[in-house]
């Protein structure tokens, strides 16, 4: 494409949605400007942080059980691209004690999607991984082609990529309000007092998404206040390292979910369950005594070789979360060259590369998304 006739598009946020979406831009040919106010995978962002699990089980939502597997080719050809690992492919363990509906509705799913698993029984599952109490575990699937991410590291490697492939990219934050007039949005104003015009922009501002756009957004994407710990394992222990264990998901009462390798920072606990509202920019990040009890309980059953471990590090991120946790990726209804992508609602850096390349691929030919993806979902 000649210079001439490339469209010039401003992605706003350097996350997973957006770092991903404007290189895969860059690759439609436009010029691409990738603009955020504190730089990818940073710390407010929910991005940020070591690792992030990838799966393809997804209890009935066929949809994200597809892009997970679109996604996991992408992530693997580009840490082979960028000769950098971002996947360690150590498997999720599934624990089912009860209620095993989410389970079992996901397998056809994952038969139907060639994901690679097995379903084991809960005496097999007590012999494979003696360290995990199994006593009330019915069933299990093990995801074999499953794993983790490194979560800021990728974002970093992703803006390099992408400015290796001819992108820029700004850090500054877009001031609000954004105008739209006629149907269309021309400049943002940035925050050194600068501007930027271009062609078309997309929105993918993760928890503030709604603050941006309080009219079309607003508490259609709610920060919630999220949780996760790290603890140390016996020195020279290898039972609870990646050799040994794969990403655990336990989708019991509360649903929580661990990395024991987790790139050397301890052994990560996390609690699912959507905290209280929170501000990405200005909300404090010190962890709560009633959630660390809720991990430290939950260590001392599911792993009682850990009880009693140390805290080595914790962290407060957030949710950008959607009321139907479907991710949003629209127009804007009064601005046609606005696209606004976000929503990720707990479950969306392993999409990353899969959102990016669908986001691509909408904004250069005007395609209509998906209606379970569209805010007028949210109309009905
Ligand atoms: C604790 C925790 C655990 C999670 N676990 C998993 C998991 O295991 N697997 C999984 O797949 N997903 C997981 N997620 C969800 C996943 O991390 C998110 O859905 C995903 O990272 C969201 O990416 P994003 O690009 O939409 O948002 P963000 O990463 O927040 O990116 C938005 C960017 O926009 C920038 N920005 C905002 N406003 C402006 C502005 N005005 N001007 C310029 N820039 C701006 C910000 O600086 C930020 O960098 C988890 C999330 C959390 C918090």
């Amino acid at each position: 494409m000649s210079r001439a006739k490339q469209p010039h598009i401003a992605v706003v946020g350097a996350g997973a949605f957006g770092g991903w979406t404007a290189l895969f831009l860059r690759r439609h040919g436009a010029r691409v400007t990738l603009i955020d106010a504190w730089g990818p995978g940073n710390s407010r962002a929910s991005s940020g942080g070591e690792t992030r699990v990838i799966r393809a089980t997804y209890g009935p939502r066929a949809v994200y059980t597809h892009m997970a597997a679109r996604a996991l080719a992408l992530w693997k050809e580009h840490q082979t691209r960028w000769r950098r690992q971002l996947y360690h492919g150590i498997g999720v363990l599934w624990l089912v004690e009860s209620d095993d509906q989410y389970e079992k509705a996901a397998v056809p799913i994952l038969r139907d999607a060639r994901i690679a698993f097995e379903e084991l029984q809960g005496a097999e599952l007590a012999r494979r991984y003696p360290q995990i109490n199994c006593e009330q575990v019915r069933w299990a699937i093990l995801e074999k082609d499953a794993g983790y991410l490194t979560a800021r590291r990728a974002c970093a490697a992703v803006l390099e990529g992408f400015l290796a492939e001819g992108g820029e990219y700004r850090q500054a934050a877009v001031q609000t309000p954004i105008d739209a007039r006629n149907g269309e949005l021309s400049t943002i104003k940035l925050s050194d007092d600068s501007s930027l015009t271009a062609d078309g922009f997309v929105f993918a501002c993760g928890p503030w998404l709604g603050t941006l756009f309080p009219d079309v957004v607003g508490e259609r994407v709610r920060p919630t206040r999220q949780e996760v710990f790290f603890f140390g394992t016996p020195s020279g222990d290898r039972r609870f390292t990646e050799e040994a264990l794969p990403v655990w998901a336990d989708h019991g009462t509360r649903f929580m979910y661990g990395i024991p390798g987790n790139e050397w920072r301890g052994f990560k606990v996390a609690d699912d369950s959507r905290g209280p509202l929170f501000d990405p920019t200005n909300g404090e990040r010190a962890p709560t005594p009633e959630a660390l009890q809720i991990a430290r309980d939950y260590l001392a059953y599911r792993f009682p070789g850990l009880k009693g471990a140390p805290l080595l590090e914790s962290r407060v991120c957030q949710y950008e979360q959607s009321p139907d946790e479907h991710f949003i990726i629209d127009r804007h209804p009064r601005a046609a060259n606005v696209w606004l992508v976000g929503g990720g609602s707990g479950h969306g850096f392993k999409h990353g590369p899969a959102v990016g390349e669908l986001v691509a691929r909408l904004v250069s030919t005007g395609a209509t998304p998906d209606e379970q993806f569209r805010l007028s979902r949210f109309a009905r």
